[in-house]
């Protein structure tokens, strides 16, 4: 049905006090698993109304194929809206629910808009439901009968706005596994808004990464985890968060040594090769807790031990080093018994650094 692309989309509230979203520019092909994802308030919610026209933006441009959108109505825009809470009709039954839209705005024959609607339930396994009222279905069925009545539109593109967020933990995770089959039997795009890292990273194929209002990064969940652009992609994606600390890059004539607090470290020569900066400092240091080797043969440093997260194969260990936080996430047998101090090394190859505005220069 086309791709959705929107250029420039830039909204604004209260005369321009407040900026939602601004620079957006953002390719959707038919057949993409999109997530937006960012923390609450970036400017999600916002971008994914100016794109369904619930919003009008106050500049930039959206077509949707090779017709322009930017200011059509949202029901001549043939995408079909989630929302967040699940806004059903309680006097309605769930079928009369599903079929909404279609009696709205399309004139087919009941036969076939019951055909349709049988359809849709089939694939949601809320068939046997279709004659109750929503009342009478768990959160999760609920869910699904809204998630129905944007599928029996048939739309370019379903958006669906943080559709989990009022479920369980474990409902959640299974509605995230249905969704994305759905989304593959459907070969319709979707374009899912989440502040979760997890759930972006599970759903996306593609995830668009959110801060204060423009978009920081696009990429795949492997690219945006081992690739972030920014100090921000950096620290929000992954969980325990990377750790961060403050450095000096110094030059010793022929490379450069990376000078903390507490350390000192030499760039490998494929790291110079790849270093966008010079000698400077107000640079962080980023390294996932992964990086951080215990009870290492070659010692960074000492740290003691505070507190001991089990994860099951994996645990997350809380260091501090002269003042600063750590984590580290390790295989058990790496955690010392019976000791509060540990030699800790980081995986050089492994490390990024940002600088003062937090472009990524390594
Ligand atoms: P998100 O969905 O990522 O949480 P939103 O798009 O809802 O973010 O909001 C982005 C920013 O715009 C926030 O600062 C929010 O308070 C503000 N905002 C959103 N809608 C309105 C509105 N109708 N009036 C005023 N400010 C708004
Ligand atoms: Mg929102």
């Amino acid at each position: 049905k086309g791709t959705i692309r929107m250029e420039n989309i830039r909204k604004t509230f209260d005369n321009g006090e407040i900026v939602a979203c601004a620079d957006i520019n953002l390719e959707i092909n038919p057949t993409d698993f999109v997530v937006l994802l960012g923390p609450s308030g970036c400017g999600k919610t916002t971008t994914l109304r100016c794109l369904s026209g619930l919003d009008v933006p106050d500049s930039g441009h959206i077509y949707i194929g090779d017709e322009e959108m930017t200011y059509e109505k949202p029901k001549d825009r043939d995408l079909a809206f989630v929302f967040q809470s699940i806004a059903l009709f309680p006097h309605m039954s769930v079928r009369k629910n599903i079929a909404f839209g279609l009696d709205m705005t399309t004139d087919m024959s009941k036969d076939e808009k019951n055909e349709r609607v049988r359809e849709v339930a089939e694939m949601l396994g809320i068939e046997s439901m279709l004659d109750r009222s929503p009342d009478e279905l768990s959160g999760g069925q609920q869910q699904r009968v809204s998630l129905g009545r944007a599928m029996v539109m048939e739309p370019a593109a379903f958006l669906l706005d943080e559709p989990f967020s009022a479920l369980d933990a474990k409902l959640r995770d299974q509605m995230r596994v249905e969704v994305k089959q759905l989304q593959r039997e459907l070969e319709t795009a979707m374009i899912f808004v989440t502040h979760d890292q997890e759930e972006a990273m599970t759903l996306g194929d593609k995830i668009v990464v959110m801060d204060d209002a423009r978009i920081q990064q696009i990429g795949s969940p492997y690219e945006i985890y081992n690739e972030p652009t920014n100090q921000f992609v950096a620290s929000f994606i992954g969980s325990p968060s990377t750790n961060m600390l403050p450095v000096e890059v110094v030059s010793t004539g022929e490379g450069y040594d990376v000078v903390g607090d507490f350390f000192r470290f030499p760039l490998s020569d494929e790291q110079v090769d790849r270093y966008q900066g010079g000698e400077q400092g107000n640079v962080q240091l980023g390294v996932r807790p992964e990086y951080l080797q215990l009870d290492a043969d070659e010692k960074l440093f000492d740290a003691d031990v505070s507190v001991i997260e089990p994860h099951g194969a994996r645990d997350a260990v809380h260091l501090t080093a002269d003042d600063y936080d750590l984590t580290a996430v390790t295989p058990q047998e790496k955690i010392p018994g019976g000791t509060e101090s540990v030699s800790v090394d980081f995986e050089i190859d492994q490390i990024w650094l940002f600088d003062g505005d937090g472009q990524r220069l390594l």
